[in-house]
């Protein structure tokens, strides 16, 4: 239904390959694609049927195993990615767990950044290690880290970049040597930057994992993941989606894959919103008795990643975070004055979203944990949607006159 055009778009503009990639049409010539909602497929014969489950032949046997408007979605975001494939999976943590679940085996040990999503850390803490896989958790931004912590057994390296709550961002290619060194492959959480700002896979990154539900979907209505990599790792990985379940849903596919013609134009959006809300605050801090202590956007130039996020990535993304002068009462205050944010963990939405990390998303961590994340009492952190600036400064400044 659609290779032929797939070998054509990947000789595209990434404009023209979110629009077009894997695109899809029936012999009733609709233009958008369809959606279908259906949970097996007929075949034309019995001899057929032996075929098709035989493998002999392809095609369609059940939506566990292939649907089509699910490959709509696959082929658009590997596309993207620039990757051989792609596996889309029933969320961002099914993502997760199907790269370890294909990749590794017992006695396997993994090197994880330790700024990545609390539930990614859980999945290697309680769950692969009860498989008898061990994972190790280094500072992302210590290198030497990184390479002292290999072993003969590492088989995995697992990286978030821009890092959340403070933007920090990991050297994709510097790490994937390190990887590399002993044949291990660097998996890349991209769910922040999205293929718009950042394409691991062309850095040197084996796998890129996402949470759909974030910017691929872009308006919060979804939750969904995808894998993309080399054909070979991601037919290992179609191999225990198919075995294993956790599927994506055909309307799911289909409001991703609609995202994501879109995706470049609001990365654009939500990035020159997020320079604007940064920039405002950063100004706070001149003010004569200021109630901002520090601001974290990788670009503003008195970020530290400044300069390896202009390299490394197109845009420096829609997630920013700040401290108040004062503590959680202050932070909380602030939060609590705003009116067009929504008070809620999510991000990556058209709608701007406001947090205190240390009481919410990071609250799992002990003490300990949190100061060395830099997840302070007067941390906010804002994922900054697709509202006008000047009204999201206005809520900022009622934010600021709270304190
Ligand atoms: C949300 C998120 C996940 C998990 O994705 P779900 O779709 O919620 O399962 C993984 N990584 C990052 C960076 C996320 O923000």
């Amino acid at each position: 239904m659609a290779s032929e055009l797939d070998d054509f778009f990947a000789n595209t503009d990434l404009d023209t390959i979110a629009v077009r990639a894997g695109q899809l049409r029936t012999h009733e010539g609709e233009h958008s694609e369809p959606i279908f909602t259906t949970s097996s497929y007929v075949f034309e014969s019995a001899e057929a049927a032996a075929k098709r489950f035989s493998g002999e032949e392809a095609g369609n046997v059940y939506s566990r195993y292939t649907n089509p408007t699910v490959r709509v979605f696959e082929q658009r975001i590997a596309a993207l990615e620039g990757a051989e494939a792609a596996v889309a999976t029933a969320s961002g943590m099914s993502a997760i767990l199907t790269v370890c679940m294909a990749l590794l085996k017992s006695g396997d040990h993994v090197i994880c950044s330790r700024s990545v999503f609390g539930t990614t850390s859980v999945l290697f803490t309680k769950y692969m290690a009860k498989m008898g896989i061990s994972v190790t958790f280094v500072n992302p931004l210590d290198y030497d880290l990184w390479q002292n912590s290999l072993t003969d057994s590492t088989k995995l390296l697992f990286v978030e970049t821009p890092s959340n709550p403070l933007c920090d961002v990991v050297d994709i290619a510097r790490l994937s040597e390190i990887a590399h060194s002993v044949s291990a492959k660097l998996v890349v959480d991209n769910c922040f930057c999205t293929p718009a700002l950042q394409q691991p896979l062309k850095l040197g990154a084996d796998i890129v994992v996402h949470s759909a539900t974030k910017y691929l979907d872009g308006q919060g209505r979804c939750v969904g993941g995808a894998i993309a990599g080399n054909a070979v790792d991601m037919d290992e990985a179609l191999a225990f989606v198919r075995t294993c379940g956790p599927t994506m849903s055909a309307f799911n596919a289909w409001v991703f894959a609609k995202g994501l013609e879109t995706l470049r134009l609001r990365m654009d959006a939500h990035c020159s919103n997020a320079m604007a809300l940064a920039s405002w605050l950063e100004e706070q801090k001149q003010s004569p008795s200021p109630k901002v202590e520090q601001v974290f956007y990788a670009g503003l130039p008195s970020h530290k990643s400044h300069e390896l996020a202009k390299k490394q990535q197109r845009g420096f993304g829609g997630v920013l975070s700040f401290r108040v002068v004062g503590g959680r009462e202050e932070a909380w205050r602030f939060i609590d004055a705003t009116k067009i944010m929504s008070l809620t963990a999510n991000l990556g939405d058209a709608k701007t979203t406001i947090v205190h990390p240390a009481t919410t998303t990071h609250g799992r961590l002990s003490d300990d944990e949190k100061k060395e994340a830099g997840i302070t009492e007067n941390l906010i952190r804002i994922s900054v949607g697709l509202e006008s600036a000047n009204d999201l400064i206005s809520d900022l400044e009622r934010g600021m006159a709270a304190l």
